[in-house]
């Protein structure tokens, strides 16, 4: 838009200049005047004309006194066959020099020519610019099929190594055998060794694959190209597949290298699944990634690390021997993984000297890596923003909330008697959590509203673990529910605060049916089978495979654990009135309570037996 009026700008300043240059030639003369032909005939008749000069179908008579008459006549008759109907005196006519000028160059073109040029040569330009304007996405269009890799330069001072990454202990193993390949091929290719052509990274998304990648590439010092498979994908057919040519043509020019496609999911999932139109263009590029794997060589040293969290809907095609058949997992952090990425990412910031990572570790079960860069980074920001000169552990505890839940909304107005419920409700929760022995330890209970939430209680496990057994998930179940069972046993009615509890709840108590085979009634089976369809986006389709007898049968189980859940919390709350009550009053007063002050109020947890 800006361009445009410059262009515009531009051309109206032409288009002055040169009208100013027209007019300029035009009225040339110094004291010329503009007569008619009558003027000039009688002038001439009483011999005060000394001479003619007629250029085209312009006079200029040159008076004796010096003046200069203009006048015009129609270019295609002769002066004097005009002078002589017009009655002069052939006689004065003689004494007179009549010299024809031919029209010189520049005044014939501006009288005659330019009037009708100026036009075209606008418009003309105007289409000039238009046409460079439209050549410049044009000849981005043309670099459609170009590789848009990043390069890097192996001997950055600044590369990404394994220093970089902490935690994913066997991925690092797992990654230097590449790092060997790369670095002495030699040694592999002498004992007949074929060197992996494809690595593939899988896990949730930000546990470090991308940076698992950049620090191969660094640690091993070779050039480092990547690309996102969604970049591959463009509004045209066969983008990606020229594209995907071009990356390989430029790793093999800087070989040994590391060719890293990203989310390689987007253009690597099977091929024929799906509906929408979309995945012609990426079949094409697939197989152009599968062709181009096959045709290097294996002394060609390119190691091409492809990362995806969704293994599942990957081509077949794509793992098979000879092309991602080395697939390393990358798991979700635990404690002292979660400890040493925070270390990892503390290393810039100034740290207060109360602050123990290890207690931050300990309250983000389930955080990836980028969560926990995130954490320190919205600390870092919180302390920035109160004047801080270094980052304190409440920083860090406000930012874990933060990223949970959402910020803090002090400013929500809410009348005491929603105060009072969500205090009852968030207490509920936390006494339910303390007296189950099988239910994670509470950490924090507050009733500050924050993101869409009224108040919430933190509960984070003590160790990190994989597997869970159903009592677990039962109490589970419990805590989940006992907010709305407080409220109903408190004020005899249940409020909407209880709502997201309640779809969770379900939603727990389905999957112990369906997918762990937990319902005593309904066997060791998964119930429905999930698969993914893409149509207009995303979306989780499932497939029914069992009988609408079933069907009954599973809500009932549904029912059946959500109903184990509810008593368990009633009893609890019925039992620890004198605790729950007391909770509340704490709330009420203070809006938080920590770990300590919890505790402190309901005794030491019951130990799990
Ligand atoms: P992914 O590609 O798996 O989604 P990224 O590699 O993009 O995740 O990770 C995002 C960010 O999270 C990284 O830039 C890094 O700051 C941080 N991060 C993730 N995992 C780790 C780790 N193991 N050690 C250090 N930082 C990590
Ligand atoms: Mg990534
Ligand atoms: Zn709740």
């Amino acid at each position: 838009m800006k361009k445009l009026i410059r262009n515009f700008l531009l051309f109206l300043a032409i288009f002055f200049i040169i009208a100013a240059i027209f007019s300029a030639f035009s009225s040339n003369s110094v004291n010329s005047e503009t007569v008619g032909i009558e003027t000039l005939v009688s002038g001439i008749n009483q011999a005060n004309v000394s001479e003619i000069i007629v250029s085209g179908d312009k006079i200029t008579a040159t008076l004796k006194d010096g003046k200069q008459e203009v006048t015009r006549k129609e270019p295609t008759e002769s002066l004097t066959t005009l002078l002589s109907n017009l009655g002069v005196d052939p006689a004065k006519l003689a004494d007179i020099k009549i010299s024809i000028k031919d029209e010189s160059g520049w005044d014939y073109f501006l009288v005659n020519i330019l009037p009708f040029l100026l036009p075209l040569i606008i418009i003309g330009a105007f289409f000039f610019f238009m046409m460079r304007g439209v050549q410049g996405s044009n000849s981005r269009a043309m670099s459609f099929g170009q590789s848009t890799a990043k390069d890097f330069k192996p001997d950055d001072k600044n590369r990404t190594t394994f220093k970089d990454v902490a935690g994913a202990k066997e991925a690092k193993e797992e990654l230097k055998e590449i790092v060997e390949f790369l670095r002495f091929p030699k040694k592999f290719h002498e004992l007949g060794a074929k060197i992996p052509r494809g690595v593939l990274l899988l896990g949730s998304p930000g546990t470090g694959k991308t940076l698992l990648a950049r620090s191969v590439a660094g640690e091993a010092q070779v050039p480092f190209f990547h690309m996102s498979g969604s970049e591959f994908v463009e509004m045209f057919v066969g983008v990606g597949a020229s594209r995907v040519r071009s990356l390989f043509e430029k790793a093999k020019k800087s070989a040994p290298c590391i060719v890293f496609i990203d989310e390689i999911d987007a253009v690597g999932r099977r091929r024929g699944s799906g509906l929408g139109g979309s995945h012609d263009e990426r079949e094409q590029t697939l197989n152009q990634i599968l062709v181009e794997m096959d045709g290097f060589e294996a002394t060609q040293n390119i190691i091409v690390i492809a990362a995806t969290n969704r293994p599942d809907v990957l081509d077949p095609a794509l793992l098979r021997p000879g092309r991602f058949d080395r697939r390393v997992m990358i798991d979700l952090p635990d404690l002292k993984d979660r400890e040493d990425i925070l270390l990892v990412h503390a290393r810039k910031k100034p740290l207060g000297a109360n602050v123990e990572l290890k207690k931050i570790a300990e309250r983000t079960s389930g955080f990836s890596g980028a969560d926990l860069a995130n954490i320190l980074n919205e600390a870092a920001i919180l302390a920035a923003r109160q004047g801080k000169k270094e980052i304190v552990n409440e920083d860090l505890f406000e930012a874990i909330e933060k990223v949970m839940i959402g910020p803090e909304r002090k400013s929500r107005i809410i009348t005491d008697k929603e105060k009072k419920i969500t205090a009852y409700h968030e207490a509920g929760h936390a006494l339910v959590a303390h007296f189950l022995p099988d239910a994670d330890p509470v950490h924090k209970i507050s009733i500050i509203s924050r993101g869409s939430a009224g108040g919430y209680t933190l509960k984070a496990p003590l160790e990190d673990r994989h597997m869970h057994a159903k009592s677990e998930f039962i109490s589970e179940i419990a805590v989940l529910l006992a907010g709305h069972t407080v409220e109903k046993e408190i004020f005899s009615e249940v409020t909407t605060g209880a709502t997201s509890d309640l779809r969770r709840a379900t939603s727990l108590a389905r999957s112990l049916v369906t997918d762990y085979g937990m319902s005593d009634h309904l066997g060791p089976r998964t119930y429905g089978q999930k698969e993914e369809m893409i149509f207009l986006g995303r979306e989780i389709h499932e497939q029914r495979d069992y009988s609408e007898k079933v069907a009954e049968k599973i809500d009932e189980e549904i029912s059946g654990f959500i109903k184990q859940g509810f008593d368990k919390a009633e009893k609890i709350i019925r039992d620890k009135k004198q605790e729950l009550e007391a909770i509340v009053a704490a709330l009420l007063e203070k809006e938080t309570l920590e770990k300590d002050e919890f505790d402190k109020i309901v005794g030491p947890k019951p130990a799990n037996v």
